[in-house]
């Protein structure tokens, strides 16, 4: 296994940062002061301020979260959508999302709004021009394409969640867990199964792995949580490795 840490998440500093060199210097120092050798208080002040920032817990800044333009059948869909913000913005996580004012990603918006949380929209834009956009989030991003919209929103986030949808976000999800398994990102990706909403795509992906065309690897990196709180620890304390998929050459397996 080969950690790899090009891609988008180059441009994320939170997640997949090596800062082994600097810990060295920082160990290097105290034991040199430990060794009752001379070195000025103000550098081994240094060297427990650099072994903090080093070793201190890193925290995940910025939750892109994929969920539904449109209510869904039961109002316990727009009050996960509102929980799911909230609990974002009690976190300190900004989120990421579609820019739109609509269904669940209105829902969303508004309460980690409301919250004192962050939220950045990232929208095409014939979208705005139709008047979809929400019209008071911190930052609204413009772009010219769906597709530029999916790449940019996956640059400035370190995770993504996706809450109840219809095929947009399932879309979107799939597309990001997709780019995991091929290591273009190792950043966590989950579904939060409020209601039991992706009871069936949970059950589909474990057949798709029983029938060998996922690996176990790659199908356990996706988390999946019916609890918001639960599903953001899992998301917020995950560090993926690349695993390569495996390339078969035979013409059936059992070539
Ligand atoms: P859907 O799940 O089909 O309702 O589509 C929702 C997903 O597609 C969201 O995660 C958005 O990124 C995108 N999307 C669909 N409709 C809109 C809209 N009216 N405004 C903004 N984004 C939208």
């Amino acid at each position: 296994m080969k950690v790899r840490a090009g891609g988008f998440i180059s441009q994320c500093p939170q997640v997949g940062t090596s800062s082994a060199p600097l810990s060295l210097w920082g160990a290097g120092l105290l034991l040199q002061f430990a060794a009752n050798l001379r070195v000025p208080p103000c550098v081994t002040g240094l060297a427990w301020l650099e072994i903090w920032i080093v070793t201190r817990p890193r925290t995940m800044s910025r939750i892109c979260v994929y969920s539904g333009s449109s209510f869904g059948v039961s109002p316990e869909y727009a009050a996960v959508a509102a929980a799911f913000g909230t609990a974002c913005a009690r976190r300190d996580l900004t989120i990421v999302y579609g820019g739109g004012s609509v269904g669940l990603m209105g829902a969303l918006a508004d309460a980690a709004l409301a919250a004192g949380g962050e939220v950045i929209g990232v929208i095409p834009r014939a979208m705005i021009a139709e008047e979809r956009a929400h019209k008071s989030l911190t930052e609204l991003i413009p772009v010219e394409t769906m597709h530029e919209r999916k790449q940019r929103m996956a640059q400035l986030a370190n995770a993504f969640v996706a809450l109840p949808g219809g095929i947009g976000t399932l879309e979107e999800v799939i597309e990001i867990f997709t780019w995991l398994q091929l290591g273009l990102h190792l950043k966590p990706v989950g579904l939060l199964n409020a209601r039991g909403f992706y009871d069936l795509l949970v059950q589909f992906l474990a057949h798709m792995r029983d029938e060998q065309f996922l690996t176990s690897k790659h199908h356990s990196m996706l988390a999946v949580s019916t609890d918001a709180e639960a599903l953001l620890d899992r998301l917020t304390s995950t560090m993926h490795v690349h695993v390569p998929k495996p390339v078969s050459h035979a013409t059936t397996n059992a070539a």
